[in-house]
C-alpha cells in the first residue's frame, strides 16, 4: 500500500533553500501505516525564514477506530491543519527538544540535522486529532457497557410527559 518511497518522506533543508523563494511545496498522499486504516493526503509548504523552518498546511484523510460502545470498527473522517516550526540548530538545549512557544504551537529542534522527517510528523499529528472518546456515531446503542448517566435520558424524558394533563 506504500504510495511513497522511503526518500519523499524525507525533506532536505538545503531543497527547500535552493527555490527561489525558499519555499517548498510538499504533497503526500498515503497511507501512514503505523496507524490502522489510515490514510492522508497532505499539502503542505515549508518555508525556511532563516533560522528556522515553517511548515504549514492541510491533512485530509480517514482512520480506522474501534468504538468504545459497540466495538465496531469504524472510519473517522480527518480534517485538520499543520502549523509547526523547526530551529535548524540546538537554541533551547536546557529546555529539551520541544519547546512551547505560545499556546499549541511548538518549536521541534532539529539539533542540526539537515533534513526534516516530514511522514514523522504527519504521523505524530494525526495521532493528537483522535477523540478521547471514540463512538461510531449518533445511533450507537450497541454497547453492552452504557453508563446510568445514558441510560437515564429516556426515563427523564417520560417523566415529561406523565405530567402533562390533557384537557
Ligand atoms: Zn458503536
Amino acid at each position: 500500500m506504500h504510495k511513497n518511497d522511503n526518500t519523499s518522506k524525507i525533506v532536505l533543508i538545503e531543497d527547500i533553500e535552493k527555490n527561489k523563494d525558499k519555499t517548498l511545496h510538499y504533497e503526500f498522499n498515503g497511507d501512514i501505516t503505523e496507524l490502522e486504516g489510515c490514510e492522508i493526503i497532505a499539502n503542505l509548504d515549508l518555508k525556511s525564514l532563516g533560522e528556522y523552518i515553517e511548515v504549514k498546511g492541510n491533512v485530509k484523510g480517514k482512520i480506522q477506530l474501534e468504538c468504545d460502545r459497540c466495538l465496531n470498527k469504524f472510519d473517522y473522517e480527518l480534517n485538520f491543519e499543520i502549523d509547526e516550526m523547526y530551529a535548524k540548530n540546538s537554541l533551547y538545549e536546557e529546555y529539551g527538544q520541544e519547546v512551547e512557544l505560545k499556546s499549541g504551537q511548538f518549536i521541534t529542534d532539529l539539533n542540526g540535522e539537515k533534513e526534516i522527517d516530514i511522514y514523522d510528523l504527519l504521523y505524530q499529528s494525526v495521532i493528537l486529532q483522535l477523540p478521547n472518546k471514540k463512538v461510531c456515531g449518533i445511533n450507537c446503542n450497541e454497547g453492552l457497557f452504557v453508563s446510568e448517566d445514558e441510560m437515564n435520558i429516556p426515563d427523564e424524558r417520560m417523566k415529561i410527559f406523565k405530567n402533562i394533563k390533557i384537557e
